[in-house]
């Protein structure tokens, strides 16, 4: 039980709550509740971090404005968990070196959660189907330099990327048995020209049941006696406390891990930029694929989710906007769609769209990046986790910031059934939800 006063939340204590037989009174003792941990937002990064920092032994609230966790950018992912293959071909090898430590954490750290399936060591596999990953890889299609899509200045410098990762000897080397699998596919992809692609590589990046990570990861959290307040904004931060509209609560150290409104409760300056997805439902192929190329607006990546007897596919492209407006909605609409037209000529699968916040930290001259950071302030934590995939390390090392040994084992959940309903199911599923019942779940 709890009640504020003097702006400030006093907890009862229910040991403390006796009747006093004698003199037929009741007596009560207050204290204030002082947290180890204050977590606030519960997308995928405050639900890892909390999950991990109470199973270590420590005392978590976990704060949520919304009604339900992981309703904002955590429900607008396209269920693709990295492992590494995206970013291998990179010169910059900061990005794959974190995908494959994010990957011996999990193997770590996670290992012990019934349906975490995956096993890295010596390249990436899957140890059941079922479970957080789907067995169906994701392939990625190089264009070839000659291809009439590369312009003429870009041929030499593509054709030299497409070298180095054919003959494996780029500078990613050591990264790229967690990212690539050794044997090509069959190219059986009728929807794209294969006249036009150099280079198919079978890599280790999965589709993740993103729902189901969560919902393991709140059992834990709330089985190991983890607290969890929904409908709670927190207003402002201070040095060992939060503030909501109507009370204050006190704890050793406040983890802001808001998304998008760390900005509103800290002064970092992040890059938030909005990204759209096309959802096509029927499925237009159950391949999932990526059309990797130098031009940017040619970039796409298709993933196939299971729904009924013939899917949907989940499509994302390399665009990005500071805002959505009419002007931008509309080129969106046009880009994905002569895209299925052209790749996928004799589908009649219907396209929906949606929009969503992607929160980076980036440097001088950076575009875009989308690795995880954990900040300092001095008053708080800001934690980023750059990508869904990368909230394991990001927990991990929030442990780790606070000098906390995180503990591998697994020790209590709480019942599926108490929590599936505090998790809404992804925005992608939701948009086949209305094309098939004209309603979200
Ligand atoms: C279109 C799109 C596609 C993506 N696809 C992928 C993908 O396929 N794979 C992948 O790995 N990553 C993907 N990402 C990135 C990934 O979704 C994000 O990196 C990740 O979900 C961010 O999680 P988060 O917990 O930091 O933020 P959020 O999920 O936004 O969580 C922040 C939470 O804080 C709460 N909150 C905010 N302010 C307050 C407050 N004042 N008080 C209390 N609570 C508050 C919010 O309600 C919210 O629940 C994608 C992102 C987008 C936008």
């Amino acid at each position: 039980m709890s009640f504020g006063y003097a702006g400030v939340r006093w907890a009862t204590d229910s040991n403390l709550w006796q009747r006093d037989a004698q003199h037929s009174v009741l007596r009560t003792s207050i204290r204030i509740i002082m947290y180890d941990f204050i977590v606030i937002g519960a997308g995928i990064a405050g639900i890892a971090i909390a999950e991990i920092l109470q199973r270590a032994g420590k005392h978590v609230l976990l704060l949520e404005s919304r009604e339900y966790v992981c309703a904002e950018a955590s429900a607008q992912q396209a269920g693709w968990f990295h492992t590494g293959a995206l970013y291998a071909a990179l010169p910059n090898r900061s990005f794959s070196s974190a995908l494959v430590n994010n990957l011996n954490i999990i193997n770590t750290y996670y290992k012990d959660f019934e349906n975490m399936n995956l096993a890295a060591n010596g390249g990436v596999h899957l140890t059941k189907n079922g479970g957080w990953f789907s067995d169906n890889p994701i392939y990625y299609y190089y264009v070839s330099s000659e291809a009439k899509e590369v312009e003429f200045w870009k041929k030499l410098p593509w054709w030299l990327v497409t070298q180095s990762i054919k003959s494996n000897g780029n500078k990613q080397r050591q990264y790229t048995e967690h990212a690539y699998y050794n044997s090509l596919p069959d190219l059986k992809l009728p929807t794209i020209d294969i006249n036009q692609i150099s280079l198919v590589f079978s890599s280790c990046d999965r589709i993740m049941d993103s729902r189901l990570i969560v919902i393991d990861l709140l059992r834990s959290f709330l089985g190991n006696g983890g607290e969890m307040r929904c409908n709670t904004t927190v207003v402002n931060i201070g040095r060992q406390h939060i503030n909501t509209v109507s009370e204050t609560i006190q704890c050793h150290h406040v983890v802001v891990a808001a998304g998008e409104k760390i900005r509103n409760l800290t002064n970092l300056n992040m890059r938030v930029v909005v990204s759209p997805i096309a959802v096509a439902y029927p499925a237009l192929t159950s391949h999932n694929f990526v059309k990797i190329s130098p031009s940017r607006s040619k970039i796409f990546n298709h993933l196939y989710h299971p729904y009924k007897e013939h899917g949907y596919s989940v499509i994302g492209n390399a665009s990005y906007f500071s805002e959505i407006n009419d002007e931008t909605d509309t080129h969106t609409r046009k880009s994905f769609s002569e895209m299925k037209r052209s790749f996928f000529p004799n589908t009649n699968s219907t396209l929906s769209f949606y929009y969503g916040h992607k929160t980076e930290i980036v440097g001088i001259g950076q575009l875009r990046n989308y690795n995880s950071h954990i900040i300092d302030t001095g008053e708080c934590l800001a934690a980023i986790p750059g990508k869904f995939s990368l909230s394991f390390s990001l927990a991990v090392n929030v442990c780790h910031h606070y000098g906390i040994k995180p503990i591998s084992n697994l020790n209590n959940l709480t019942s599926y059934e108490k929590v599936e309903n505090l998790v809404p199911f992804p925005e992608h599923y939701n948009k086949v939800l209305e094309a098939d019942y004209g309603r979200p779940a």
